[in-house]
This record gives structure tokens, C-alpha cells and sequence, in this order.
């Protein structure tokens, strides 16, 4: 299977076998492409069965994709946790850019969590808390889609070190693509200056990365930027790109 063979555009859904080829074939295809390119022949390729998922913590990915693939669905894990500046961002980034906004939801609100699981389940179990309000909601999300863009980099965190930019997802049975997966943070940096991307305003306020707010906190210049990611628990992912 090449990069070309397959048209998964036209219904019915290609067996998990054909994509999973058709994933590996690309991954070779795109290794070193730079990330316009490999979000152009996912658009091509997918049409309207590729998403992509934003944390809202800038509008950067969304920005390029977007250019690309104008009305672009944005998938948002709306948790029930997030800071406030966050929703604003949300809400920032379906004005300003070209995009269908999706607000993916838990099955309980944290109300109804509280009272099934009892309160503060981040701070008791944070792995349980991030399946149940992350995980669970986003694979549900995902179900209508061929492949998924993420925003995630090789630099962020040891976890991530061994990412590419098209590969397959073998727990959600779709294909993930990483176009920013060999972007260092100048990279990033140098790309939201020159196309004045939307910044979610507590980076100024010491959180290079930003996830709920019970479990974020700012850390000191110098530090590991995602240092202040579940603090003092070990835990250093979520799970959704595990
Ligand atoms: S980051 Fe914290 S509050 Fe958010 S889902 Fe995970 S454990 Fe729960």
C-alpha cells in the first residue's frame, strides 16, 4: 500500500489493515517533510474524516492546519477543569480562525463525578480522573474519524522522544499524525511570532504548559516548562498520547 493507493475519502471505512499500512507507508513517505506538507496530504488524503485536537494552549497548530484545510474540525476536551483563560482561548480561536470548534464532553459533569466517585478524584487518582474526563471523551470523539493531528512535539517530554509525524494509533485504530513532531520550542516560538498566533495568557504568568487547573501550576524560569504538570505525583501524561 503507497501513499496513493488508497482513497479513504469514499465510504465505506478501509479495513484497520489497509490503514494501518497506508500509516506506515506515509510514515516513510513524510519522515522529514515539514509540517505544512505532511498536514496537506492528510487533508488530501482524509478529507472530512480528519480532525484535529487542540489543549488550547495556542492556536499555532490550528493556525497551520486551518490554512490548509479551511473549517477544519477542532476537537476541545472540555474537562470541567479548566482555568478560565483557557475557555477564553476557546472561544478566541473559533473567531479568529477558520475552523469548526468541537467541545468534546465526559460522560458526568464534575458534579455528578463528586457525587459517584467522590471529590477531588484528581488529587486521589489522577490516572482514574484523566481516563474518565480525557481519555474515555476523546476516544468517543475520534470514533467518526480516519485519522487524528496532534500537537505534540519530541522535545516536550522523555515520553515523547520516539514520536513521528504519521503513525498509527493502534489503541484507537486510526491513524495519528505529529506534524510538529521534530519542531524544537524556537520553532514554535518563531512561528507564532511571525503569524501573530493566539497565546493562551497564563503563559505570561509563569505556565509554559497548561493543562486543568487543579492539577497545573506556574514554575520558575529555567525549570522543566511541564514541571508543573501534576507536581509531586510522578505522573507526567494524561494518556491520550500514551
Ligand atoms: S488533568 Fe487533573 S483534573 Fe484534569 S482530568 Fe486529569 S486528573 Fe482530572
Amino acid at each position: 500500500m503507497t501513499v496513493t493507493d488508497l482513497d479513504v475519502t469514499v465510504r465505506p471505512r478501509p479495513t484497520t489493515l489497509d490503514l494501518r499500512e497506508l500509516a506506515e507507508s506515509a510514515g516513510r513517505f513524510l519522515r522529514d517533510a515539514p509540517a505544512q506538507q505532511i498536514v496537506s496530504w492528510a487533508a488530501a488524503t482524509f478529507g472530512d474524516r480528519l480532525c484535529l485536537t487542540s489543549s488550547m494552549s495556542d492556536t499555532l497548530l490550528i493556525d497551520l492546519a486551518s490554512r490548509v484545510k479551511p473549517g477544519i474540525d477542532v476537537l476541545f476536551i472540555d474537562t470541567g477543569y479548566h482555568f478560565p483563560e483557557t475557555l477564553g482561548t476557546r472561544q478566541a480561536a473559533a473567531h479568529v480562525h477558520d475552523i469548526t470548534v468541537i467541545d468534546v464532553h465526559p460522560s458526568r459533569t464534575v458534579a455528578e463525578q463528586e457525587r459517584d466517585l467522590g471529590p477531588r478524584l484528581f488529587g486521589r487518582n489522577p490516572d482514574l480522573c484523566c481516563h474518565l474526563r480525557k481519555v474515555e471523551p476523546l476516544n468517543r470523539a475520534l470514533t467518526p474519524y480516519l485519522a487524528w493531528i496532534s500537537g505534540i512535539r519530541r522535545d516536550e517530554t522523555g515520553t515523547r522522544t520516539h514520536i513521528r509525524p504519521v503513525e498509527w494509533d493502534p489503541r484507537r485504530r486510526m491513524i495519528k499524525i505529529n506534524p510538529l513532531a521534530h519542531w524544537t520550542q524556537a520553532d514554535a516560538d518563531a512561528y507564532a511570532v511571525e503569524h501573530n498566533i493566539l497565546i493562551n495568557p497564563l503563559h505570561h504568568e509563569g505556565y509554559p504548559s497548561i493543562g486543568c487547573a487543579p492539577c497545573t501550576r506556574p514554575v520558575d524560569p529555567g525549570d522543566d516548562p511541564r514541571s508543573g504538570r501534576w507536581a509531586g505525583t510522578g505522573k507526567t501524561e494524561c494518556g491520550l498520547h500514551l
